[in-house]
């Protein structure tokens, strides 16, 4: 694991710079805020970057859109997954997780937890109730029995930004990457009103899972 304030702010600006702007476009079509980006171990360079695009399929979450993009690079120069890093806005959820397992990946990193057990569900903009829930499928499917997963394990470790950051010792260093943080939840919270209000105008309803009330 590197957590150091350099990398971090080299995983900062990938974010800042990468994948929050495209989200930034997509979320006007209705498409939620998640995004997530491949970057080289070795110098962080971009390898690709996308975001969610659920008007275009509900599996394409974040890192899923995100892993079809790298899949489609063309074959010469494009680094093997397992030199790469992923890295998400939000915590990976149950699918995108077993996403990146099945496509070599054994790093990666996420900003936010929030999205994992409070948003990540699919609303019903009628009524703005979860019917689909992360936590839940990992309990009912995968027999987790908090309804967690282990972020270290034989295919890959993942690690949260916000907790590494909390983790540095205290100085200047560590007050800017908290400001940062702090700026990119801010600015997700203005992405997430757009998402909300142009899926709203959409007359976006996705569709509710079997078994619902
Ligand atoms: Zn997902």
């Amino acid at each position: 694991m590197n957590s150091s304030s350099e990398f971090l702010n080299q995983i900062l600006d990938v974010i800042e710079n990468k994948i929050a702007p495209i989200t930034s476009e997509y979320v006007k079509e209705g498409n939620m805020y998640f995004g997530g980006a491949i970057v080289k171990k070795d110098d962080l360079s971009l390898v690709c970057a996308d975001s969610n695009k659920m008007t275009e399929w509900l599996l394409l979450h974040g890192e899923v859109s995100c892993l079809r993009t790298y899949n489609a690079l063309p074959a010469e120069g494009k680094p093997e997954a397992a030199d790469c890093i992923m890295v998400s806005t939000h915590e990976p959820c149950a699918l995108c997780l077993a996403a990146i397992t099945w496509s070599g990946f054994n790093k990666m990193y996420f900003l936010f937890r929030s999205g994992f057990n409070k948003m990540y569900f699919l609303f019903s903009y009628e009524d703005y109730k979860p019917v689909f829930d992360c936590t839940k499928i990992l309990k009912e499917v995968f027999g987790s029995e908090t309804g967690g997963y282990r972020r270290e394990n034989s295919y890959w470790s993942s690690y949260h930004i916000a907790e590494l950051v909390e983790a540095l010792p205290e100085g200047e260093e560590k007050k800017a990457l908290q400001s940062r943080v702090s700026a990119l939840r801010v600015r997700y919270d203005g992405i997430n009103k757009v998402f909300e209000d142009s899926a709203k105008a959409k007359g976006i309803t996705f569709p509710r899972t079997a078994g619902e009330d």
